[in-house]
């Protein structure tokens, strides 16, 4: 099953036409579940088939034929606010890349929008994406809008960490479960976006189930010299970018990649459970200072080390 992009996720398509269908729509929904696994996407089919005159019925999606569908697929519907890093830029007047937290400011505008009567005469609708990011004012204030939105409104946040999200606002939430994807779903979206077949299947392979993850994986360069061994960790180290940004996402990438040929490589009975568990361990610890500010090129060399120590 699969609506306007939205692939291998039937589950959770299921629950969002049921609510469609029957009319009863949560004014709080979270969706919830790994990052790049489509409900960003799913939040914006949602959302238009939520601000479509006559959306199909089982499906979510708009009609893509009425005023508010057109409105909506020229990012002009006056009735939907998208609140994310890109919209607290535009309210600031400030650079995106400074954007790291959403802030109290920013839903308190999001509030006041979705406060006016609905120019189209239906619903008003915002998504708050990954909604883990909000600071703890600016969830705060979330939570009172979800006490007692008004009557056509409807909040859907999206998020790959619900564990960071407030309890009160997760209570507030009908909660909708994402699940990982196939590898073979994977290489499709990869195919579709135009990766090659070679370098799709080695990117679905270890993207864990994320296909936002075996993008990036295909689009930075993957590190597979550096799992096959084919490099030593002194050039995997060497090989990353000369910015510190780059260079911090492909150790990201990198780390997951380690992590990914670990499991497999106890899976298959290649490394004992207690080696495979200690340098999973370690390179846990190595991600968490990887985001503490470590350099990259040094937390890749040693994960590396780490990785190769537990194979041999
Ligand atoms: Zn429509």
């Amino acid at each position: 099953m699969s609506a306007g992009g939205v692939s291998g996720q039937a589950r959770a398509l299921k629950v969002l036409a049921g609510f469609l269908s029957s009319n009863r729509v949560p004014q709080a929904i979270l969706f919830h579940g790994p990052a790049g696994v489509g409900k960003a996407l799913a939040a914006g089919e949602f959302a238009a088939a939520l601000l479509c005159e006559k959306p199909p019925r089982g499906g979510v999606r708009g009609c893509g034929a009425c005023a508010p569908c057109a409105a909506f697929a020229g990012g002009r519907h006056p009735d939907f606010i998208r609140v994310d890093a890109a919209y607290q830029a535009c309210l600031r007047q400030e650079e995106l890349a400074k954007q790291k937290s959403l802030r109290i400011g920013t839903v308190r505008e999001a509030r006041r929008a979705m406060e006016t009567s609905a120019i189209l005469g239906g619903r008003k609708v915002a998504v708050v994406e990954d909604a883990e990011g909000l600071e703890i004012e600016a969830a705060n204030a979330l939570l009172k809008i979800l006490e007692e939105p008004p009557p056509n409104a409807v909040w859907i946040l999206t998020s790959s960490r619900r564990d960071r999200l407030p309890k009160t606002v997760l209570s507030r939430c009908a909660a909708v479960a994402f699940a990982p994807l196939d590898e073979e779903t994977v290489e499709r979206i990869l195919a579709e976006q135009g990766v090659g077949s070679e370098d799709a299947a080695a990117a679905a392979k270890d993207a864990g189930g994320s296909a936002g993850r075996a993008l990036e994986l295909s689009r930075r360069g993957y590190p597979r010299a550096l799992i096959s061994g084919a490099a030593s960790p002194a050039e995997a180290s060497e090989s990353l970018g000369p910015d510190l940004p780059s260079a911090r996402t492909q150790a990201e990438l990198a780390l997951f990649a380690l992590r990914q040929e670990l499991w497999r490589s106890w899976k298959e009975g290649r490394t004992p459970l207690a080696e495979a568990s200690r340098a999973l361990g370690v390179i846990r610890e190595l991600g968490e200072s990887l985001r503490a500010n470590v350099d990259p090129k040094a937390v890749v060399l040693l994960a590396c080390l780490e990785a190769r120590k537990a194979a041999s």
